[in-house]
């Protein structure tokens, strides 16, 4: 070989040459306690961004000063220490999305912990995401049945809505969205349960019954236990909605639960407190509202030019002594379309679900509402609420007026009528029927105590007999005819 030759080589092979080095930024840890660290080095690190820490322990940039950053950690960290090497990623932090996580129960990470096979997804969506915008939205147009008839009837769900469940503790919140989700099998809904802060002996005994139902096989359950860090139960509800989101994308409908949000906040204040943010009122960090509504903003009904879909969102807000004007109530009753109010008193005194009729409020369901509901249960809520203000009366029924006693007597027994067991959620046809009878006085002659069981034999009538005119009433058939059917076939009934 010449030596031009030689030369020649060597130039193609220069002028060949790409650089392929990446840089990787790489900072350190000059600070760890509490599942925070504070990180040197890393000045070009993005907000939310994830953060690789010895180990595998990931955690997320929150605090970006002007020479150090402030990270919280992600799971185990009691091996991290003063001087360990921080990774950047690049990534904004995702979660792994797809149908692969329905059925399962996963972390805010989307990392299976129901002992079942690795979830291997290929889709990520970011956790935090721009909500979207108003011309891509619509009103709400097809309902959310819950099955649980006070909600159904007075406080109508749309899909695509935020409604607002709110109580002092054990006052049945859960109760009602795992009922509502028991209530979605076939109607092409996916379900979404995020549980914040709950004991996992809760959620075991929650996902036992979903499967028992056959819930979980269109339920993804994501949690952040009590004994987490406060990071991940800050982020789950995100988590959650993105992965809500995923399905959104493709034109399905989605309920998506939070289970409670003033567990998130609290959380949120303690990592808040810990990055040395500066507290505010009852030291809560300034932007913990905007912690909620950037959340509650990702639930939407999308129009047919943004592909269709939506994402119902059912948050959860547990009170102190029924206190809905406190910080955070009221933050999360603003961002809400209405809330249902569940409240001791009525809960203690066995009207369960414990719902108060009186400031319980659905501003836009009930245009979802289907056809027959509408009709019927219109002037319930009305009697619902004369009734409240006659009951203290009623101890003295004699004394009183026909009229008084007449609103009076419906009123008790509409509130029979109202009391449902818990996972026992009621088809909408059914729950039309019991509520026309009683509204239209064919159960006047029935003793307030026999209520329910007249109920319950009045359904299995109908279930028995009068299954066309059930599937009728299921899809939305309302007049005259239809009405006077339903009148015989009570009349029928009654005749028995
Ligand atoms: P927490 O504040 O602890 O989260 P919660 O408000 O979510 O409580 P649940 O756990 O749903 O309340 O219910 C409290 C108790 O009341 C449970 O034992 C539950 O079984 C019972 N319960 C709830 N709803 C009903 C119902 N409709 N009928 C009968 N019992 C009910
Ligand atoms: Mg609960």
């Amino acid at each position: 070989m010449s030596i031009n030759s030689i030369v020649e080589e060597l130039r193609k092979n220069i002028s060949a040459f790409e650089k392929t080095v990446q840089t990787e930024e790489i900072g350190s840890v000059i600070e760890v306690g509490d599942g925070i660290a504070r990180i040197s080095g890393l000045t070009k690190c993005q907000a939310s961004e994830m953060l690789e820490f010895p180990n595998g322990t990931f955690g997320v940039a929150l605090n970006l000063e002007e020479e150090t950053i402030g990270a919280v950690l992600l799971g185990e960290f009691k091996h991290i220490k003063e001087g360990d090497t921080v990774k950047r990623t690049g990534r904004i932090l995702s979660v792994p999305v797809g149908e692969e996580l329905i059925g399962r129960v996963v972390n805010p990470l989307g990392q299976p912990i129901d002992g079942g096979a690795e979830i291997r997804s290929k889709k990520f969506y970011p956790i935090e995401k721009v909500a979207p915008g108003v011309m891509t939205r619509e009103p709400v147009s097809q309902p959310v049945q819950t099955g649980i008839k006070s909600i159904d009837a007075m406080f109508p769900i749309g899909r695509g809505q935020r409604e607002l469940i709110i109580g002092d503790r054990q006052t049945g919140k859960t109760a009602v969205v795992v009922d509502t989700i028991i209530n979605q099998k076939g109607q092409n809904m996916i379900c979404v349960y995020v549980a914040i802060g709950q004991k996992e002996s809760k959620i075991a005994r929650m996902v036992a019954k979903l499967k028992e139902t056959g819930a979980m096989d269109y339920t993804i359950v994501v949690t952040a236990g009590a004994s987490d860090p406060a990071s991940l139960l800050y982020i789950a509800p995100y988590a959650g909605v993105a992965m809500a989101e995923y399905f959104m994308d493709q034109g399905k409908d989605v309920l998506c639960i939070y289970d409670d949000l003033s567990k998130q906040a609290w959380a949120y204040r303690e990592v808040s407190l810990l990055l040395r943010r500066p507290p505010g009122r009852e030291a809560y960090p300034g932007d913990v509202f905007y912690l909620h509504s950037r959340l509650l903003e990702r639930a939407c009904r999308r129009n047919k030019e943004a592909g269709g879909g939506s994402i119902t969102a059912l948050p959860i807000i547990e009170t102190q002594a029924g206190d809905v004007t406190a910080y955070i109530p009221t933050n999360v009753i603003s961002i809400t379309d209405g809330q249902i109010f569940l409240e001791s008193d009525l809960f203690y005194r066995g009207i369960r679900p414990a719902v108060n009729v009186g400031i319980s409020v659905s501003r836009v369901g009930s245009a979802a509402q289907i056809k027959p509901m509408k009709k019927v249960a219109g002037k319930m809520k009305l009697n619902m609420a004369q009734f409240r203000e006659l009951e203290a009366f009623a101890q003295f029924a004699s004394d009183l007026d026909p009229e008084t006693k007449k609103q009076i007597d419906l009123g008790q027994r509409l509130v029979e009528i109202l009391k449902q067991p818990q996972f026992q959620p009621m088809p909408v046809a059914n729950q039309l029927a019991i509520i026309y009878a009683v509204s239209n006085g064919f159960a006047n002659d029935v003793e307030v105590d026999n209520v329910r069981e007249w109920e319950a034999k009045l359904h299995e009538f109908m279930n028995q007999t009068k299954s066309v005119l059930l599937e009728k009433i299921d899809a939305g058939e309302w007049d005259d005819k239809v009405e006077a059917e339903l009148k015989v076939a009570i009349e029928e009934f009654k005749k028995r």
